[in-house]
């Protein structure tokens, strides 16, 4: 008989259906230390983490899309949260992916997404960071993240977070190859209220060593009718708290931006088109002015 999974993974309130599932089970059998960690992640029938979008398209424009899923590897059950709390903001960025697919489109831009949670590994963090597998994220405790093993770390690293990151640097070395320009959008959305904090603006920009493009995006937001912009609100970029943009953008001196679109603007078909809309005109714009 399957013996439990081990406490940092098991689901308190639930048991997840794929425990029932033959990878599943035969990982659960296992002893919790040598062979079940040694496994890898993610089952042979479970989707790839990285979904890549029109890789050879005709923009200079490189879309990135870190928080874009909310897939929890069957491995790990529910990381024994709620069910409810997985469609919630901690979980992914609600109505990037629809953005960011459509922003792809209109521009035949290169789109690279993780499609993942970042409860499980955030891909915009230094694997090294805490906030990387958090133990907490806003007021809800993640049971399966708490006191994990270097082995499980290294094992959601090798999953989820190295496929996305080499997708992103083989997109860029491969055009940098080819003499083609690239710039790279780091798309995100934000939860309208945190820890019963609301926030005011509807989308932001955000950058660390080089503001030109954000700055210049910015200005072209701000002169859209109603629209309150931020700039480095309610996130700013840092070496701790980000990944894409210092990695791939600061460290190639590429221009670069990282969005912020609210939640609630992009909750539904029409929202995500609205802003895919607004970025496809104004971010070609912006890149003009900036470069
Ligand atoms: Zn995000």
């Amino acid at each position: 008989m399957p013996t439990e999974p081990p406490p940092a993974v098991a689901s308190p309130d639930a048991p997840p259906p794929a425990a029932a599932s033959p990878a599943a089970a035969s990982r659960a059998v296992a002893p919790p230390d040598a062979p079940l960690l040694a496994a890898p992640l993610l089952a042979a029938h479970e989707p790839p983490p990285v979904e890549i979008l029109r890789a050879h398209g005709a923009s200079d424009l490189v879309l990135a899309a870190d928080h874009a899923g909310r897939r929890i590897p069957e491995a790990l059950g529910r990381l024994g949260i709620a069910e409810h709390e997985l469609t919630r903001h901690i979980a992914w960025d609600i109505g990037i992916a629809g953005v960011a697919t459509r922003l792809s489109a209109a521009l035949d831009a290169a789109l690279v997404m993780q499609c993942y949670s970042r409860l499980v590994i955030d891909c915009n963090r230094d694997p090294g960071v805490p906030s990387s597998m958090p133990e907490r994220s806003e007021a809800t405790t993640i049971p399966g993240n708490l006191d994990l093993a270097p082995a499980d770390r290294t094992r959601r690293v090798d999953a989820l977070f190295t496929p996305y990151h080499d997708a992103i640097r083989a997109l860029l070395d491969r055009r940098a190859a080819a003499g083609r320009p690239s710039v790279l959008v780091a798309l995100h959305s934000f939860t309208p209220v945190y820890l019963g904090e609301r926030r005011p603006m509807h989308a932001a920009v955000l950058y660390n060593r080089d503001a030109r493009l954000s700055l210049a995006l910015r200005d072209l937001l701000a002169a859209e009718a109603g629209l309150v912009v931020a700039e480095n609100e309610p996130y700013r970029v840092s070496d701790l708290t980000d990944y894409t943009v210092p990695v791939h953008a600061e460290r190639r001196g590429l221009l670069h931006v990282e969005i912020e679109i609210r939640q609630d603007l992009i909750a539904d078909a029409a929202g995500e088109a609205a802003w895919a809309e607004r970025l496809a005109r104004l971010l070609p714009a912006a890149v003009r002015q900036a470069a």
